[in-house]
């Protein structure tokens, strides 16, 4: 049957609302500046196509570093993680380390933002016959600048967060290479949705064998007896995590990255989660219990300043030049 022409179509269409009532506007985003095919641009238009892979099938890999006080924060582990994905995906960008390091430099300092959450990413792309082999599909880097965000609130982050932990079990690790940075985050929205349901504010869920893996965006680490402990198999490799590992060998504590067990970590004397997105965060309380006696313990207080700490530290920082 012939198809009538599209004018008609949408003559007799049922005119649609343009924006629903939960986006009242669909132009607004975060103040920050976007890099996308050669330009720098408001973040309201930086647009990607609909036909992407990124976006109809999750293939694509990210990385996020922030910038505080207008100097970027370990952006040297942040290009490894990010190149290192991009090998393993077997995707190609036309810039080398130097040249996306300057691209994201720039958009922190057109962005004018002192504290920033900066991300570096690549999709697949899309093919022009929308093809079904990836090969054909062109590869699409693209990096933003946006203000600074934190997983906890300030609120949050003098009381520490009450977490729930779902029975949702991360994507193995054999499925997708949890190193790879990726937007495979179905089990972890719905992890948060089983938080927020027992009345919980953010969420951990666990590895294929039962233990704890890693939260929305984050690590999770537990001390006991001064001793600290992180899940080892099936999270990624977070570099707030690997900066907590080397706070401790400067501190003098003991982190082992192991299996971390449901009731480990019901009985840890402190509990925190790590992420580029806050830093080092508090738990205090996990399924509707304290943790420990429910206050933000010595090792995590410590851990927390001596981070913080490290942010005017040459060696760990490299300063944005802003116009
Ligand atoms: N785990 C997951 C699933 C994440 O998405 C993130 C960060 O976005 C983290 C852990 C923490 O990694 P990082 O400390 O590098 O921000």
């Amino acid at each position: 049957m012939n198809q009538p022409p599209m004018s008609q179509t949408m003559q007799q269409a049922r005119p649609l609302p343009v924006v629903s009532d939960r986006h009242v506007d669909p132009h607004a985003y975060p103040d920050g500046i976007a890099f996308l095919d050669g330009q720098y641009l408001p973040m309201s238009q930086a647009k990607v196509s609909v036909l992407d892979w990124g976006f109809l099938h999750s293939d694509a890999t990210y990385d996020t570093v922030h910038v505080w006080n207008g100097s970027f924060f370990r952006l040297d582990l942040h290009l490894d993680r990010f190149f290192g994905g991009l090998e393993k995906l077997r995707m190609t960008i036309p810039f080398d380390r130097a040249d996306v390091s300057e691209i994201l430099h720039n958009c922190v300092a057109l962005s004018g933002h002192r504290a920033a959450y900066v991300e570096m990413l690549c999709t697949r792309g899309a093919s022009p016959t929308f093809s079904r082999d990836p090969r054909q599909a062109v590869n699409r880097f693209m990096a933003f600048a946006v203000p600074f965000g934190s997983v906890a609130n300030p609120e949050q982050l003098q009381r520490g967060l009450r977490v729930a932990i779902s029975d949702k079990v991360r994507i193995p690790p054999a499925s997708i290479d949890p190193a790879i940075k990726n937007y495979h985050w179905l089990d972890l929205v719905r992890g948060l949705y089983d938080a927020y349901d027992r009345g919980a504010e953010t969420a951990l869920i666990l590895d294929f064998n039962g233990n704890v893996a890693e939260g929305p965006g984050f690590n999770v680490f537990c001390v006991k007896d001064g001793r600290l402990s992180t899940p080892a198999i099936g999270v990624l490799p977070g570099i707030t995590r690997r900066t907590v590992f080397d706070l401790c060998a400067e501190a003098g504590l003991a982190a082992t990255a192991m299996d971390v067990s449901v009731a480990a970590l019901r009985g840890a004397d402190e509990v925190f989660i790590t992420s580029t997105a806050g830093g080092i965060m508090p738990v205090t309380e996990i399924d509707g219990t304290a943790v420990a006696d429910g206050k933000v313990g010595p090792v995590t207080s410590r851990l927390m300043a001596l981070y913080w700490k490290k942010h005017d530290d040459p060696a760990w920082t490299s300063e944005v030049t802003y116009p």
